[in-house]
């Protein structure tokens, strides 16, 4: 299979050749036909996958099919959740990367660095948010952020941010989500706790396993 083969726009295809990527890795080539369904997604899958870009190409092409029309000022379309900063900051550095050419825009919040250049970067306009929980759930009760018009939410790592503890603050950053959403859910292993996350969050996911 090639990237080409997926319904991949050519601003997004530009991007992947030049990381010299030829063919998709297995969960890509199962997850970008799934996201691009618009359903939710349950996906067993370990770093070094390539499960970034199988989330973040179909994402991509999703805002850049159906941009947002009328005020003329973007609108905060995907939510990316992760449980450490660093891995927050790789995946961001991915949006970036494989979005250079759509003309999409997106910034990263965490915890342990200063708040402003995050309050600053989110209300310049954005069309993605790289986030891990805390410092999220800090900016929204400081009003910095609206979550309403999400349509795309990505739970990345779900198991480690459930054994570090985030379920409560998950929970609360869902509850200010629009029901009408797309979820998808990577999580490297299956416990009792991620199941009963994915029974409450997803609708009908479909599964993949690699
Ligand atoms: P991830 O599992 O998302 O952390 O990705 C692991 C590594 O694989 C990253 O360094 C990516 O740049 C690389 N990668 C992702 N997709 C592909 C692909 N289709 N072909 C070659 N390398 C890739």
């Amino acid at each position: 299979m090639l990237f080409t083969d997926l319904g991949l726009s050519e601003s997004i295809l530009r991007a992947i050749n030049e990381e010299g990527y030829t063919s998709p890795t297995p969960i890509q080539a199962k997850s970008i036909p799934a996201v691009l369904k618009g359903g939710d997604l349950l996906a067993a899958a370990q770093t070094g996958t390539g499960k970034t870009a199988g989330f973040t190409l179909p994402i991509l092409q999703r805002l850049i099919s159906a941009p947002v029309t009328g005020s003329g000022k973007r609108v905060l379309r995907v939510l990316i959740l992760t449980p450490t900063r660093e891995l927050a900051a790789q995946v961001q550095e991915s949006v970036v990367t494989y979005g250079k050419y759509t003309g999409l825009k997106s910034t990263v919040i965490f915890g342990g660095v200063g708040a402003n250049p995050q309050i600053k970067a989110i209300a310049a306009g954005l069309d993605i948010l790289v986030a891990t929980p805390g410092r999220l759930l800090d900016l929204m009760s400081q009003n910095c952020v609206s979550l309403s018009a999400i349509e795309i939410l990505v739970l990345d790592e779900a198991d480690r941010m459930l054994d570090m503890g985030f379920l409560r603050d998950i929970k609360k950053i869902l509850a200010a989500l629009p029901k009408k959403r797309q979820n998808l859910l990577f999580s490297a292993t299956f416990s009792t706790e991620i199941k009963a996350l994915a029974d409450g969050l997803l609708n009908a996911p479909e599964l993949i396993e690699v």
